[in-house]
């Protein structure tokens, strides 16, 4: 690290569980972050402003005037833009040391599987289930650790699934594939602004831990917040040894 970056790192390089060393990681880390909106523009930020080297944001969406409210990522100006150039512009005046890819496109099974398994962990930012599971079965064959976060009106969830260790589940795990879910979308069921901003918040720690190895992470939990109580839940999730995903794969 050179002195701007000693000086620009400084409070993290004070803390004990990073110092040097773990700045040294996020600087060698390569983030993908799939969706550029209201979870994906604070991980979008925080991991830019931390030092993460190497950030891959994918999304194929243009950002509208209805994103504003909550995807803080984005302003006015750029509305039409689309949303990893307008990410990408955000990310890059916060810290220009880091290097954005920026990639304007749906991400179907095999891109997917291209950029994660050149990945060091992965935020799921995504707004709907099928990308989540197809997210989740790339992560799985590639040992990619996954950091999931999910918001909608005043109910948020976060959990990390972590392939590379044999004890931890899958997102299908917790939601199977081949189970109904009602899919609601922000477009027709609203969303409280600070709720993508805390969810997201979390999911971009999780992935600095992840890179750095500092603590614990949440695999083999679900955190769920309420935010009209303010109210959080921890739930246990073990591995599903009848999982259509991680079942059928042996693990060291
Ligand atoms: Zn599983």
């Amino acid at each position: 690290m050179n002195d701007q970056q000693l000086l620009r790192y400084s409070r993290h390089i004070l803390l004990d569980d990073i110092d040097i060393d773990g700045q040294e990681k996020f600087l060698a880390a390569h983030a993908l972050i799939i969706g550029a909106g209201g979870l994906g523009s604070p991980v979008a930020m925080y991991l830019a402003s931390a030092g993460v080297g190497r950030i891959t944001l994918v999304d194929n969406d243009n950002v509208d005037l209805t994103n504003l409210q909550r995807q803080i990522l984005h302003t006015s100006e750029r509305v039409g833009q689309p949303k990893v150039s307008s990410g990408k512009t955000a990310m890059t005046q916060i810290n220009p040391d880091i290097q954005v890819i920026a990639l304007a496109e749906r991400a179907d099974e095999a891109r997917l599987a291209q950029l994660i398994s050149d990945a060091d962990v992965v935020i799921d930012c995504s707004d709907n289930f099928a990308t989540r599971q197809a997210i989740n079965r790339t992560c799985v064959a590639h040992q990619v650790p996954l950091v999931s976060g999910a918001a909608i009106r005043f109910d948020g969830q976060i959990s990390v699934f972590d392939a590379r260790d044999a004890s931890s589940p899958c997102y299908a795990c917790l939601f199977p594939p081949d189970r109904e879910f009602e899919e609601i979308a922000c477009s027709t069921m609203g969303v409280f602004a600070p709720l993508v901003g805390i969810i997201g918040s979390m999911q971009a720690a999780e992935a600095l831990k992840l890179i750095a190895g500092i603590g614990t992470s949440l695999s083999g939990f679900l955190l769920m917040l309420d935010a009209r109580s303010m109210e959080w839940t921890r739930i246990g999730v073990a591995r599903d040894t009848a999982c259509l995903v991680c079942g059928k794969h042996d693990r060291a």
